[in-house]
Parts: C-alpha cells; sequence; structure tokens
C-alpha cells in the first residue's frame, strides 16, 4: 500500500453518521486515520465501509448538546484511542424562521450543538495536541460563517461563532504543531439540505428538481453542490504537512457563493 499521511492518527468526527461528517471520515480514512464516529444515525454502515480502508473504528453517541456526555466521549477516545490527533467539529442542525418566530428551545440547542460543542471538544483534545506538539482542529463552518441568509438567525450567529472560536484556537496555538481552521461549505446537498429543499418544494408546489434548482439559483452561481468527498480532501490537505503554516483561515468551498 502506497504512504499513506495520516497513519497511526486518530480522528474524532462529530455528527459523522451521515453527509459531510461521514464524507469526512471517508477521506481521513482513506489515508490511513484510525476513527472515531459520532451522530444520532445508523452508524454500522459507515463504520464498515471506513473499516475497509484498513483503519480502526469506534463509535461513541454523545448528544453534542450536553456537557457531561461530550466529556464521556473525550474521555473514551482517550481510552480507546490514546486521545484525539484531528478533531472535526461538524456536528448541526438547522431551523429555518423569522426572529420574531423562532421558536426559544430551538435557538439554545441550535447554538450548543453548532457552537459550544466544538469550545468543549476544542479544550477536551487541545492538551493531547499540545503534549505531542502535532494537532489539527477543523471546524465545519458555513457560508453562513461570513454572510448572512435571511430566516437562520441562530445558524449564521453560530457559524459566525464558530469562524472567530477558529482564529482564537489558531492564534494561541500559532507557535505550535497545533492548526485550527474553519471550512466554509455552500449547498451540499445532505439530509439537512433535502429538508429545505422539500419545504420549498411543499411550500410552492415544486418538483423536487424545480425546488433544488431554485435553492441553488438564490445563492450558489456554479448551480451545482459541493461535495462530501470535496470536503473531505480539503480537510486531508489541511491535515498535511503542506498545512503545517495554514492557521486560523475560513476557507469556503462555495460555488462562488460569497464572491457575489
Ligand atoms: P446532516 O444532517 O447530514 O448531518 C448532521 C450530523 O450531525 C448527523 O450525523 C447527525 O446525527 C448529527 N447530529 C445532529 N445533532 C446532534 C447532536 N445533538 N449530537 C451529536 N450529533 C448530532 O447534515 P450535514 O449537512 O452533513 O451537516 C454537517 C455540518 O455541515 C453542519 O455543521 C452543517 O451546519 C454544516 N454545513 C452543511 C451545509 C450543507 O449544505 N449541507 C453547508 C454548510 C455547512
Amino acid at each position: 500500500m502506497s504512504h499513506r499521511t495520516l497513519a497511526g492518527k486518530s480522528a474524532l468526527v462529530t455528527g459523522s453518521t451521515s453527509g459531510i461528517g461521514l464524507g469526512i471520515a471517508k477521506s481521513l480514512a482513506s489515508q490511513g486515520a484510525n476513527i472515531i464516529l459520532n451522530g444520532f444515525g445508523d452508524y454500522h454502515l459507515a463504520k464498515n465501509e471506513l473499516e475497509a480502508f484498513g483503519v480502526q473504528v469506534h463509535y461513541h453517541g454523545a448528544d453534542m448538546s450536553k456537557i457531561a456526555e461530550i466529556e464521556a466521549m473525550m474521555q473514551f477516545a482517550a481510552d480507546t484511542s490514546a486521545g484525539v490527533d484531528i478533531l472535526i467539529n461538524n456536528a448541526g442542525i438547522q431551523h429555518v424562521a423569522s426572529v420574531e418566530n423562532f421558536p426559544v428551545e430551538r435557538w439554545d440547542a441550535i447554538i450548543a450543538i453548532n457552537l459550544s460543542s466544538a469550545f468543549h471538544t476544542s479544550r477536551l483534545a487541545l492538551p493531547h495536541m499540545k503534549q505531542k506538539n502535532w494537532g489539527r482542529i477543523i471546524n465545519i463552518a458555513s457560508v453562513h460563517g461570513l454572510v448572512g441568509s435571511a430566516q437562520k438567525s441562530a445558524y449564521v450567529a453560530a457559524k459566525h461563532g464558530i469562524v472567530g472560536l477558529t482564529k482564537v484556537i489558531a492564534l494561541e496555538n500559532a507557535t505550535s504543531g497545533v492548526t485550527c481552521n474553519a471550512i466554509c461549505p455552500g449547498w451540499v446537498l445532505t439530509p439537512l439540505v433535502q429538508k429545505q429543499v422539500d419545504a420549498k418544494a411543499q411550500e410552492l408546489q415544486l418538483s423536487n428538481e424545480q425546488a433544488t434548482k431554485l435553492l441553488l439559483g438564490e445563492k450558489e452561481p456554479s448551480m451545482a453542490f459541493t461535495t462530501p468527498q470535496e470536503l473531505g480532501e480539503l480537510a486531508v490537505f489541511l491535515c498535511s504537512e503542506a498545512g503545517n503554516n495554514v492557521r486560523g483561515v475560513a476557507w469556503n468551498m462555495d460555488g462562488g457563493w460569497t464572491a457575489q
């Protein structure tokens, strides 16, 4: 087997039972990283697919809105995988409503899962990374970490917040081998986005194809979804030696969304 750049590293990917998290886990596993999966979906299929790369795969079902469960997951990572070398903060949810109609409980859940969980996993992963003088923290933000959209107050606030957190962690560790960066995807066709396509189709009485075109046309000049595989390859680059001095960036892969 050819040289695999991440052989022997352990990677925790939150929210990796589907979508972007699973895509990133596959790319990291293809480079030899052992994986700790997390998320609420069925993890058995993902585990089998990842094990085909000849890596170890563990699963922990921590709810990323609960601090005690995050702490238990990080302890699990220490016990099973000798700590987390690569931390991908990816778990996220969405809710669409105007500010005055936004359910308070949804606001709290989005801030907890999309933002605060990354603070908790990072604070618990950093001592191990610093001790090894090597580590990668990659926060899956969004174009909504850079620009706003109506009806997405909690999501936009959380994603802008995680871009800020990324910069601070990068600066605090700038003279070490630990880097922290954010990836900012535009539209990626995952269950999170399919729900928004379905809502548009229902509201405007459109077919799935028409609603998809409308969704892309509103924001994404390329008229094409970014794929989990493309995001996974960017994560592999950020984990590589070539990424040693990439620090505190928010790197969009958005079909031109934020170039407008
Ligand atoms: P997804 O719904 O396919 O995946 C989300 C994952 O998070 C799932 O594994 C789910 O089980 C998990 N999850 C949800 N709540 C959780 C909780 N409380 N605890 C633990 N796990 C939980 O969505 P996705 O599109 O793959 O989103 C992944 C990340 O990418 C999110 O942070 C999202 O904001 C971000 N993102 C997505 C898009 C897109 O277009 N899909 C664009 C930009 C950013």
